[in-house]
């Protein structure tokens, strides 16, 4: 792959880079599309990174597809797909992690410890060796994104994160590898994270501008769905992730919930343009 990589840059077109976990959905093929508007080669990867599980999380069940995610890349037109072994990306002895300080220990990873280090640290290799001029994440996993674009800045990073939109199932459920752990009735119990970002989205439209209001609001919604267990839901500021009492500038509204066994996260972009807000789902 770094042979691959050297070569794409030493022609003057360095690759687009889209890196994955695998068990592909249309949410990682938008990546894959914006990826190829903008770059040739495009490289995927597709790794389960140990490093960001923790102790019994869904590591070992979490879902592989490679042969399917293969042909589907393949068809999208993207040109290398790397897909190393865990052995290969942490070979015996391995001792150096990156940490973004701060933004690493709040939301998601105050529930899940050292999640974020293990996204960093494989993130820095899989960019060191792909060495990519553009990288695409999505804004479905907006706190992971914010940390990379941190981690670019800081270490001088050579390529531009890119962060896409979320892509959604017809009812609203934000597009996941995860959600082929659900059970029908949680299925349908999932949709309410979309119904309560959107009631958000729609009283800021009608010009709520407080955040402990909208939070109880979109709180309320989910305590009546008895499937759903908030693990946590909080309005921040986009930058710092500091949770606001009011709207200002660029805020996300992040939530996580479990529905039995399933973990899923979701989110809502507040921007203020102009002196409106506008949120998107
Ligand atoms: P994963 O395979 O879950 O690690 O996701 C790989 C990349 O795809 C990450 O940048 C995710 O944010 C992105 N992604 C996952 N689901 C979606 C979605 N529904 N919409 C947009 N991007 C997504």
């Amino acid at each position: 792959m770094k042979q691959v990589a050297r070569q794409a840059r030493a022609e003057g077109r360095p690759a687009g880079f889209v890196p994955t976990m695998g068990a592909l959905h249309e949410g990682h093929m938008s990546l894959v599309h914006a990826a190829m508007a903008e770059c040739q080669p495009v490289v995927a990867s597709i790794f389960v990174n140990p490093a960001q599980f923790g102790p019994g999380e869904d590591l070992q069940k979490y879902p592989r597809t490679l042969d399917a995610d293969r042909v589907r890349l393949e068809e999208a037109g993207v040109s290398y797909l790397f897909a190393p072994e865990a052995a290969e990306m942490y070979p015996q002895g391995f001792r150096t992690w990156v940490n973004v300080e701060g933004l690493s220990d709040r939301l998601e990873g105050r529930v899940r410890p050292g999640h974020f280090r293990g996204v960093t640290t494989v993130v820095l290799k899989l960019l060191e060796i792909v060495q990519p001029q553009k990288a695409f994440f999505g804004r479905k996993d907006a706190q992971q994104a914010r940390l990379i674009q941190q981690m670019a800045r800081d270490l001088h990073l050579d390529s531009e994160i890119i962060v896409c939109p979320i892509v959604r199932e017809p009812d609203g459920l934000a597009m996941s590898s995860r959600n082929a752990y659900l059970s029908p009735d949680e299925r349908r119990a999932a949709t309410v994270l979309h119904r309560s970002l959107d009631s958000a989205r729609r009283a800021i439209e009608h010009g709520e501008r407080d955040a402990l209001r909208l939070t109880a609001a979109m709180r309320e919604i989910i305590r009546g769905e008895p499937l759903a267990q908030t693990d946590y839901l909080e309005l921040v500021d986009a930058e710092t992730l500091e949770p606001v009492t009011r709207l200002r500038r660029t805020c996300l509204a992040l939530l996580a919930a479990r529905f039995g066994a399933t973990r899923l996260i979701d989110n809502l972009l507040i921007e203020e343009r102009e002196g409106a807000f506008l949120a998107t789902l």
